[in-house]
């Protein structure tokens, strides 16, 4: 029996109660979950202040000095102990209003005492209140507590069970003196000597009660190491299972559909990139194993008809298709956009989702069943179980991050050999969310936007400039463009947002004036037919200025709008910024980014606004957003397991998890089974991890 798998009842010092207030505050139910509550900071022990050094900014003090005085003064309520020590560079006042008999007592003037707590000043005086002191002794072995201490989070609760920071210190040393022998080693020696690791049972030692900070350093790497070493084992091992245990249909020509698209219906010459990724999606889909590939593309850098085109090879070797949209608004654009690149009666495209009627399901259904429907577009809807193919070979996910794994592999069920899978991000992400979040996908990129675009020029702009902003507008109206104005609804019922976009679009009527200019309102209370009537006349050139929250984001495809303008640009997230520039930008007219917004900017606010004004780069936006956000934060990371990384920071940890990744990718290479001895140990250590699954069930 794992030793860490006791509850926490048992730990001495803990009891009924006390179990009861962890498990309840901070969910901690075992001696595993208190080994790895860990510390959110560490106070710094191992250096002494001089009075005189002593500011009010300092969190913690620790100060030798000689008592000089004591006296109770007060009466009552102020009745508090009062004693002044002094170094060799001032004089510091010590208070106490509790427990003033007791400590009365214990102070002996004239003797030296090791001083720490929280420094504050009173009538220029540094002061501490209820310090921790202890007798200093020259000369003495362990003279005081010189150390990094650790500080844990507790909560009000919790203190009154005397379970603050200083109550889990000694429920954690309690158990470490008792078990820090039984924790097991978990990865193989050779890792260990390779990347010079702590070993596991000093690395969780040292990250509680550092020796010093070279330790601590040491202890956190190693923690983060094995966090991520096992993420990524279970990825790869998955990717390699799939290829092992999946076989996929094999597209062995390229015919009519794909030759005659190719030659006779694509607008436009393909991007290097784009022909890059479509060679690899032809290796993979001639192998005879299921294809897993993410497809990573700036907006607009041609993903969509990539993924067309890869369809119609497998339309060609007599399978069906799907593309399946996070929203019904994407769904459709998708739906569209697929329609008017193949031509009417080239070949059948079918939208499915939420919305089509049953009749119109009916049929749907039967076509898919019967195999005479070779395009099938829509939402969620197409994961249901009634949606039944004759032969789905290509499934196309163009997600904003936010299908899981599990939902993925329910796609695969629709065959009896799986259909090959093509993940689509709707913008970049970062590498180390990437390799995370896919990290069982092969990864295209197309990095490289399809030429004659000219980069968007982006502006940031205050309220005062507003004037200046409608001119401009005005201007390339008289040009002919087309405008978005956009404003944020973060939550449609809100609403001093409601009234923002009601006061805008006032304002915008009363700038912009019928007969010589049309304006179209979208916003996401209308009703779904308004809505579209609404895009229609913009995306017609009926309106010019297109007024609209956010529904349009991921929406519409207009060549001939160059202008976007974003309303309370800093209330928007770096990615939603990017997405919405992106609606711009898509023709050959140079195009403009306004981002306007009060002057009362957050410091994240200024830096989102700078970088949507310094860079067009998806790749390098991402980054940034990563970094302010944190990795929980950004969309589809919740059911994906990164969040479970209690100690690694994918936005601060690059280079360990690019570490990480190649070194299990090598022991993949070297030993695919994990039959080597050496590396037996990975086998019960990811059972461990992964609770109970087995190493050769895991799906
Ligand atoms: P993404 O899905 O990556 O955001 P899309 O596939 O929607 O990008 O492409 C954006 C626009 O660029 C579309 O209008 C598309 O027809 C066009 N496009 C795609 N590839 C090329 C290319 N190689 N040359 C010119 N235009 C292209
Ligand atoms: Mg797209």
């Amino acid at each position: 029996m794992n030793p860490f798998q006791t509850p926490l009842v048992y730990l001495k010092g803990v009891g009924q109660s006390r179990a009861e207030v962890l498990k309840k505050e901070l969910e901690l139910h075992t001696f595993e979950d208190l080994l790895r509550h860990f510390p959110f900071r560490y106070i710094d022990r191992t250096r002494f202040y001089k009075v005189r050094e002593i500011r009010e900014e300092l969190p913690y003090v620790q100060v030798l000095a000689r008592i000089v005085s004591k006296e109770v003064i007060g009466e009552k309520q102020s009745r508090r102990l009062v004693v002044k020590a002094k170094d060799d560079t001032g004089i510091i006042e010590l208070v106490w209003f509790k427990g003033i008999n007791w400590i009365e007592k214990t102070i002996i003037p004239g003797k030296v005492y090791i001083l720490f707590g929280k420094p504050g000043f009173f009538n220029m005086m540094p002061q501490m209140a209820h310090p921790e002191m202890e007798l200093y002794v020259p000369g003495a072995q362990k003279q005081g507590n010189l150390s990094l201490q650790p500080v844990y989070n507790s909560t009000e609760k919790l203190k009154q069970f005397s379970l603050d920071t200083k109550g889990i210190q000694k429920l954690t040393a309690a158990m470490l003196d008792q078990h820090a022998k039984d924790i097991r080693e978990n990865l193989p020696l050779y890792i260990i000597n390779q990347f010079k690791l702590l070993n596991r049972a000093d690395a969780y030692r040292n990250i509680h009660f550092p020796g010093d900070a070279t330790l601590l350093n040491e202890a956190l790497i190693r923690l983060k190491f094995e966090e991520l070493f096992f993420l990524q084992l279970k990825l790869l091992k998955n990717k390699l299972l799939h290829t092992q245990k999946f076989k996929g249909n094999v597209f062995d020509k390229v015919g009519h559909y794909f030759n005659e698209f190719y030659h006779n219906k694509l607008p436009f010459t393909l991007t290097d990139p784009q022909k890059r990724v479509l060679k690899e999606i032809r290796q993979d889909t001639q192998r005879g194993i299921q294809m897993n590939r993410l497809l990573q593309g700036d907006v607009g850098s041609g993903k969509t008809v990539v993924a067309l085109m890869s369809m119609l090879i497998a339309i060609d070797n007599g399978f069906q298709t799907c593309i399946m949209a996070p929203t019904e608004i994407l769904a459709t654009q998708h739906y569209q956009t697929i329609k008017s690149l193949v031509g009417d009666d080239f070949i059948e495209v079918a939208l499915l989702t939420g919305s089509t009627k049953q009749k119109d399901r009916k049929v749907l259904h039967q076509k898919l069943e019967d195999g005479d429907l070779k395009i099938l577009v829509g939402t969620h809807a197409l994961i249901e179980d009634k949606v039944q193919f004759k032969n789905l070979g290509f499934v196309v996910i163009d997600e904003q991050h936010r299908f899981g794994v599990e939902q993925r592999s329910k796609l695969w069920r629709k065959n009896i050999i799986p259909p090959h899978i093509l993940v689509m991000t709707a913008t970049p992400i970062p590498r180390t969310l990437a390799m995370t979040l896919y990290g069982d996908l092969d990864v295209s990129v197309i990095d490289q936007l399809p030429a004659g675009r000219k980069p968007i020029k982006t502006v940031h702009f205050f309220e005062n400039q507003r004037l200046r902003m409608f001119g401009f507008m005005k201007q390339e109206i008289a040009l002919g463009r087309q405008i978005y104005v956009v404003y944020p609804l973060i939550q449609e019922s809100e609403k001093l947002d409601l009234k923002n976009l009601e006061d805008g679009i006032e304002a915008m009527s009363r700038e912009f004036p019928l007969p010589n200019y049309r304006l179209s309102i979208v916003h996401g209370k209308m009703k779904p037919a308004d809505k579209d009537f609404e895009m229609q006349r913009f995306i017609k050139h009926e309106t010019q200025i297109m007024v609209a929250t956010t529904v349009i984001e991921v929406g519409v495809n207009v060549p001939n709008a160059s202008v976007m303008i974003i309303e309370n640009a800093e209330r928007f997230g770096l990615s939603q910024l990017h997405q919405l520039r992106g609606r711009v930008g898509r023709g050959a007219e140079q195009s403009y980014c306004i981002l306007m917004s009060s002057h009362k900017l957050s410091n994240d606010g200024k830096i989102r606004l700078d970088t949507m004004v310094k860079t067009n780069n998806g790749f390098e936006i991402s980054e940034i957003d990563l970094q302010l956000r944190g990795p929980g934060n950004i969309e589809g990371t919740q059911q994906s397991g990164v969040v479970d990384l209690k100690l690694a920071n994918l936005a601060t940890d690059q280079e360990l998890l690019f570490k990480v990744r190649k070194c299990v990718e090598t022991i993949f290479e070297k030993d695919p089974q994990l039959a080597h001895p050496e590396n037996q140990i990975l086998h019960h250590a990811f059972e461990v991890k992964n609770a109970g699954l087995s190493w050769d069930k895991i799906s």
